[in-house]
């Protein structure tokens, strides 16, 4: 099973995890390693069970904690040829480096990853869709990027889940006062972020009937809010049709719950709808509760209005507050 969840996203930091049973994999390692430690065991993952990184790019906000994470476990670190290069000279730990060529792929254990090129002002930037081989469930991490090209639209076709920065509101970053204008256009460079709503059109366009969650992450603090966000990129799945996608923002100061990539395949016999409304409960939620499916999905409520698209405080995680995801 094929699980996902982001440890924390924003411009202090940025990393998310993998898991696919026994094998946990980081991707970038923005955060501090205390921070990182205490955010994988919340999500009840042991940190000396990773056993991997992967680098998208060498910016701190996705390569702060890596030193000293690695100082105290030696890991293999994935990176193309010139971030490892980068990343290299300012570490002090020793890490065993796995270098690639954008575009090629590799496997940790079970789990697949190809990578590809992305625009951003970094050395030689990645996106990445990591796959269980076994289930074909594929999880798309698309973070730091200035432009949708024809390569990640490829790329990006027949996910289950997609994390994808929705990094500012342009209206939002044009009126912003704090930022010099020069700042202002690198943001909306071709190499720079994606606002809410290139975000939007490219989830729209790789959405197919497959597509269960999406993660918004790198949200600016100041030209970006959650709610701004979410009913930009919701807004524009309703219309196309995808209404059932769960679409949710990532948090700098928490971790997301971790969740199973993939929509619960409907039991034999059961209308496809009722197992929707079960979205959000785990595999052993739902094998744990014996009630019958028609009961549990007429105990919810609907789920597919904004508020019910957006992160709730939530149950199964009560580390999760309302207020801090309105930060
Ligand atoms: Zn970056
Ligand atoms: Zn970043």
């Amino acid at each position: 099973m094929l699980r996902f969840a982001v440890l924390g996203s924003g411009s202090s930091g940025n990393s998310a995890v993998v898991c696919h049973g026994a094998t946990r994999v980081l991707i970038d390692a923005g955060l501090s390693a205390r921070q990182l430690e205490q955010r994988l065991l919340a999500l009840g993952i042991e940190p000396d069970s990773i056993q991997a990184v992967v680098l998208t790019h060498e910016h701190g906000d996705h390569v702060g904690g890596l030193d000293v994470f690695c100082r105290k476990r030696p890991l293999p670190v994935y990176g193309t040829r010139d971030t490892c290069t980068v990343v290299g000279e300012g570490l002090k730990s020793r890490v065993h480096w796995q270098k690639f060529e954008a575009g090629q792929a590799f496997t940790v254990g079970p789990l697949a990853f190809d990578s590809f090129s992305v625009p951003h002002d970094a050395v030689d930037p990645v996106g990445f869709v990591v796959s269980d081989p076994s289930s074909g469930n594929r999880v798309g991490i698309l973070s730091d990027v200035g432009q949708v090209t024809t390569l990640i639209r490829d790329r990006l076709k027949a996910i289950d889940t997609l994390f994808v920065e929705a990094n500012y509101d342009e209206t939002l970053l044009q009126n912003d006062t704090k930022r010099p204008w020069a700042t202002k256009q690198r943001i909306s460079s071709r190499h720079g972020h994606l606002s809410n709503d290139q975000a939007a059109e490219l989830i729209v366009s790789v959405a197919t009937e497959r597509l269960h969650r999406v993660v918004l992450g790198h949200l600016s603090r100041d030209c970006n809010t959650p709610e701004v966000a979410i009913r930009a990129i919701h807004g524009q799945l309703v219309k196309a049709g995808f209404a059932d996608v769960h679409v949710e923002c990532a948090c700098p100061k928490h971790p997301l719950p971790l969740r199973e990539a993939a929509r619960h395949a409907p039991p034999p016999g059961a209308s496809p709808r009722l197992s929707e409304a079960d979205g959000d409960a785990t595999p052993a939620d739902a094998s744990d509760d014996a009630s019958p499916r028609d009961e549990k999905a007429e105990a919810r409520p609907p789920r597919r209005s904004l508020r019910s698209a957006s992160p709730q405080p939530s149950e199964s995680f009560p580390g999760w507050q309302q207020g801090e995801w309105a930060f």
